[in-house]
């Protein structure tokens, strides 16, 4: 089985929206004394991946692909992809509802804080009808060989059981205009239970996906992710 690392694309000539919060939501939650660095700060991952969150999202442009992300690097994508993906890949995928906001709903307030942050061309950029978008959830299927892969064990709480491994990043060279290293991550292959596309366990945000998932992505002509080796090999063992 060949599998990918995905990552998704900025947009060429053109870069592709990336979308915004509407309302920055705080929560409390219980805090672990012992490694609360690494975990302070509000967990969008988690939230987003509440199927009941009513999460309100304005467009930051209006070039769209099917996979794009939003500020907090989760992938929201199109009516179109969400068909392919439910047609093809539905038992490894799931999907969350976004109440897409538009230019004009945003409040004077909101727009300045938009505006202070990302700039005036920026805000002026927000369209009034962007199309439905829908928050994707991945499941965690594969185990990877950390060590390996060269991924480094940065937390290891001994309160709360919480673990974090780094992963080793490609090294580009600005004097020679290239990626001059590219790590290789290894897939144990017994532990893969099946889905096209997935999250590994305990690997964060990363993405995989086989070679079936690629076809159809090609097939269907959908846009917004790169299949590219340059960042990361996988390989399985
Ligand atoms: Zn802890």
């Amino acid at each position: 089985m060949n599998f990918y690392y995905v990552t998704t694309d900025e947009g060429k000539r053109k870069k592709f929206a990336v979308g915004g919060l509407k309302e920055v939501y705080r929560y409390e939650r219980t805090i672990c004394p012992t490694c609360k660095g690494q975990c302070v700060t509000p967990d969008y991952y988690q939230l987003f991946n509440y199927k009941t969150w009513n999460l309100k999202m304005y467009m930051s442009r209006d070039h769209y692909a099917d996979f794009m992300s939003t500020e907090y690097l989760q992938l929201i994508i199109s009516e179109k992809a969400k068909k392919v993906l439910t047609e093809n890949f539905g038992d490894a995928v799931d999907f969350g509802d976004i109440e897409m906001v538009s230019h004009r709903d945003l409040s004077a307030e909101k727009l300045k804080e938009i505006r202070d942050a990302q700039g005036y061309a920026y805000a002026k950029k927000i369209p009034n009808d962007p199309p439905q978008f829908y928050r994707l959830f991945l499941k965690r299927d594969a185990a990877i060989d950390f060590e390996k892969s060269g991924y480094k064990l940065v937390v290891d709480c001994p309160t709360c059981g919480y673990k974090f491994y780094e992963q080793p990043i490609f090294e580009y060279s600005v004097e020679l205009g290239k990626i001059t290293y590219t790590p290789t991550v290894y897939i144990i292959e017994s532990t893969w239970k099946g889905c096209d596309i997935f999250r590994a366990e305990g690997e964060g945000l990363a993405i995989f996906c086989t070679d079936k998932f690629k076809e159809a992505y090609d097939q269907h002509k959908l846009t917004g992710l790169i299949f590219s080796s340059d960042y990361l090999k996988v390989e399985t063992v």
